[in-house]
């Protein structure tokens, strides 16, 4: 991989010195499951068993943590696994803050599984660090972000949120997710670790299912913890799903300019829509967080959501007459995508009932405002 004087978007695409058995440009794929050991009994090339390690993950755990500034990367077999696994490093009893408004399985597994298993929360609104501040206890272990979040792209002010947990002497763990590591960088924010769902722009095809830890330390005791599960509780990915992850990886920094673009075209024509009755995108002035996403990140990224009348029913009738953008959850893939968020996250759910999720795919954005057009103004 070149070194660290080119920028990320080359990077991304030299991921590798070619192979050095057979001269293979692209990256190999490595079904092994086991590797050989010498005659005295050691492992010359590191790789013993391939759940603890191997060559293709390896790969992509470089990879990522290049990207990210960290000193090291784990993968795990989901961005909810890669979630478990930071939570799992905390003993029961500890405390963690995280935000109010999130990607809707990280307050459930907090609140759920981990509640039973010990750990306690506060759940905040993570864009004031006031109220961070407030939340903390002596037990606080741990602060959670999510910036931009999930669903109506609010910004937290990752430095400052530092800030306050640094003074508490707590860990800053930060889902960069949305973002991806080519818009914004937690780690050289402040933050301890940075958690992906790599199943969405980092893979960015809708084709599989991954998630990473990316850790500042690399032989700290979170980072400890996070190899221990990898080896000893085994939700790691298969090498076939890092490959297509790798395989995916290698057009990020290309797809993310037409996301970005496209996402500013649909909330500028969203924005000015008399059936929108808000528009939530980092990338619009109006935002709320406009100012700080604009100092923290290097474009708004390829997300948003817009609000209409008539609650869950006015959601759902434009979104059944969507014809090109279509219906389903997730985000991140090349394809433009659009939910209704509360009825998707639950009876818990915090979005709005007439907030639509898009995630903007990187097709020809006339098309997409033509179809959010018709939507929006088809006779109900
Ligand atoms: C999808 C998502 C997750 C969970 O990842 P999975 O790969 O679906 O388990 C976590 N955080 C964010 C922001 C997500 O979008």
């Amino acid at each position: 991989m070149p070194g660290n004087t080119h920028q990320p978007a080359t990077r991304v695409v030299h991921l590798t010195a070619a192979d050095q058995t057979t001269g293979a440009i692209a990256p190999p794929l490595h079904l092994s499951t086991t590797f050989e050991r010498d005659a005295d009994g050691g492992y010359p090339r590191g790789f013993t068993y391939a759940r603890p390690a191997n060559p293709t993950r390896a790969l992509l755990e470089q990879t990522i943590a290049a990207l990210e500034g960290a000193g090291a990367a784990a993968c795990f077999s989901s961005g909810s696994a890669a979630t478990a696994a930071i939570f799992g490093a905390l003993a029961p009893g500890d405390h963690v803050v995280a935000p109010q408004e999130a990607y809707y399985g990280t307050p459930t597994q907090l609140t759920g599984w981990f509640a039973r298993w010990g750990l306690r929360c506060t759940l905040v609104d993570t864009s004031d660090p006031g109220a961070i501040a407030g939340a903390m206890t002596g037990q606080t272990r741990m602060l959670w972000l999510e910036s931009p979040s999930n669903p109506r792209l609010r910004i937290c002010d990752i430095e400052a949120a530092c800030d306050v947990a640094r003074r508490h002497g707590a860990l800053v763990v930060c889902d960069n997710t949305v973002a991806t590591p080519l818009l914004q960088h937690p780690l050289a924010l402040g933050a301890d670790a940075v958690v992906h769902s790599t199943t969405k722009y980092i893979s960015g095809h809708g084709d599989t299912l991954g998630g990473a830890v990316a850790l500042r330390d690399p032989g700290g005791e979170l980072a400890g913890r996070i190899f221990e599960q990898q080896a000893q509780l085994g939700a790691v990915p298969s090498p076939f799903e890092c490959w297509l992850t790798l395989r995916g990886m290698r057009t990020l920094a290309l797809r993310l300019r037409a996301h970005c673009e496209n996402a500013r075209r649909v909330a500028e024509f969203l924005s000015g829509h008399p059936a929108v009755t808000a528009t939530h995108y980092p990338g619009l002035p109006t935002h709320p967080g406009h100012a700080v996403a604009a100092r923290q990140m290097r474009d708004f990224g390829g997300l948003l959501s817009f609000e209409v009348a008539g609650g869950r029913p006015g959601a759902f009738a434009v979104i059944a007459r969507l014809g090109l953008i279509r219906r389903a959850t997730s985000l991140g893939s090349v394809e433009s995508l659009a939910q209704h968020r509360a009825s998707q996250e639950g009876p818990d759910t915090r979005s709005p009932e007439g907030l639509i999720r898009m995630s903007v795919g990187i097709e020809d954005p006339g098309d997409l405002i033509a179809d959010l057009r018709q939507a929006l103004e088809a006779a109900p």
